[in-house]
């Protein structure tokens, strides 16, 4: 066991903070799933009372309660022993109010549509608050990416781009790597768009973000999102009378979010305690090295037997006392049972809805700050601005100039998420809502809505 004390400030308690199940008008308007659990409705919930605590014009609240497009679509590939499969896809574009649609591809054998709306949705959200000119978007593949052979992947990406090419392009739609999708992807993505697409001449590949750097990828990129979840926490720990150095830590999941935010977070002098991935939990109070463990993880495919840790139990984990805990993993990971036992100070959400309405109760009523994946991890999406940019604009910036933009946006965000939370005296998912629905109001106020 960890024997740090308490720290000795947290933040204050706020006043308006959502019900474990917040009833909308709206969900029975629009005919939102009546089940409390549904992601999508967890999501939007969150959102409508955000917008309710600001007096957000109903008509915005509609708009942004629903996608404006949903696409699915079905294609046969060949698999290596030549039988064929059928795959289902999906784009859903959600709003562009602010600009063309953005957000990642999911490559994963449980992805839904209620799930791509929620993330969609998500991302809508996180580029108003983050200030870049996107809208949200999102789109996945149900297939397990470990199941299939290179070739079956590259055959599965390619013609799952033909699917849809005809509703994304570098100024309407620009997908980027999630969870089982990676910059290989996107390379083939980029070049079988660019077979496809009639764009005049010019270069096509900036439909895409999040490519290798040899083909228009941008420094940073890859390490981008794990470096905003890390920029926040510096921003914010002071508020929590914590600094980084003060810290021991926990990341549930470590992939690309999860092992960049614990590198980066162990490289500012805090220590990384217990982790934990599809393949197994793992505690070792004296710390875990960070860039030791992802080497590993690149090799053996998940931290499950890696010896420099102890291998503990799902609970045990949990409960491991840490000052920060880091759900790096999928959807809906913290719920009731789960927030009854972590044992932090600060969750920063490095995953997206990592977090359930009831979990997230329990934590505040705990005394426990969430850090909400909207600001927290919005740098992946602040980079994939820069490499778009840069794909535009025919430049290539140097790596200190993408870390220093990116500090520039998640500092600039998390102060409008701190302004929010003093004037409405709410928890931080809200304020961060708020401040993203501030800007949205604004677009919607000078556009009108047509005719
Ligand atoms: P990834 O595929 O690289 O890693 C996912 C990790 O989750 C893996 O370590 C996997 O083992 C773990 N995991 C999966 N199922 C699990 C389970 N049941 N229990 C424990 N661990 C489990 O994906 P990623 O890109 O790191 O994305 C992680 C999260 O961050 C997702 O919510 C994603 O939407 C979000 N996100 C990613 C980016 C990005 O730039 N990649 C940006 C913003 C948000």
């Amino acid at each position: 066991m960890t024997t740090l004390a308490k720290p000795p400030t947290p933040m204050q308690k706020p006043k308006n903070v959502p019900p474990a199940s917040y009833n909308s008008p709206i969900f029975e308007e629009l005919g939102f799933p009546t089940d409390p659990h549904n992601l999508y409705r967890q999501t939007v919930g969150a959102m409508l009372y955000a917008s309710e605590l600001m007096g957000l014009p109903h008509r915005v609240q509609i708009i942004l309660a629903q996608p404006k497009t949903e696409i699915m679509v079905h294609f046969p590939v060949k698999m290596d022993d030549g039988h064929y499969r059928l795959f289902k896809g999906y784009r859903v574009q959600h709003n562009n109010a602010l600009g063309p649609y953005k957000g990642g591809l999911r490559f994963h054998q449980d992805v839904h549509l209620d799930d791509v709306k929620s993330l969609a949705f998500l991302m809508t959200m996180k580029c108003s608050l983050v200030g870049v000119p996107f809208g949200g978007g999102k789109g996945g593949v149900k297939v397990d990416p470990r199941k299939h052979s290179n070739a079956e992947m590259e055959r599965i990406v390619r013609r799952f781009t033909t699917a849809i090419a005809h509703g994304i392009g570098p100024d309407y739609d620009i997908p980027a790597p999630d969870v089982g999708s990676n910059a290989q992807h996107m390379a083939w993505i980029a070049d079988t768009y660019s077979f496809l697409a009639d764009v005049g001449g010019k270069d096509p590949s900036a439909v895409i973000t999040g490519k290798p750097i040899e083909y228009g990828g941008s420094l940073g990129r890859e390490k981008a999102t794990g470096q905003g979840v890390v920029d926040t926490l510096i921003e914010m720990l002071p508020e929590l009378g914590l600094k980084p150095e003060q810290c021991t830590f926990s990341v549930l999941g470590f992939g690309n979010v999860g092992s960049w935010s614990g590198k980066i977070f162990q490289d500012k002098g805090a220590k990384m305690i217990a982790v934990a991935d599809h393949t197994g939990f793992l505690v070792n109070e004296k710390g875990i090295d960070a860039h030791d463990l992802a080497t590993y993880v690149q090799q053996k495919g998940g931290v499950g037997g890696y010896t420099k840790a102890t291998a503990v139990s799902k609970e045990e984990f949990y409960k491991t006392k840490v000052e920060v805990f880091i759900p790096a993993a999928l959807e809906q990971m913290i719920q009731e049972s789960e927030a009854k036992l972590i044992n932090a100070i600060v969750i920063a959400e490095g995953a997206n809805a990592p977090t359930t309405p009831g979990g997230e109760r329990i934590l505040t009523e705990r005394g426990i700050e969430v850090l909400p994946a909207i600001l927290c991890n919005a740098g992946g999406v602040t980079v994939s601005y820069f490499e778009w940019v840069q794909n535009k604009t025919y430049q290539m910036w140097d790596l200190e100039h993408v870390d220093r933009e990116l500090n520039k946006h998640m500092v600039k965000a998390a102060s409008k998420t701190r302004d929010a939370r003093r004037k409405y005296n709410c928890d931080l998912r809200s304020a961060a809502y708020i401040a993203a629905c501030e800007r949205l109001n604004q677009a919607y106020a000078a556009r009108g809505i047509f005719p």
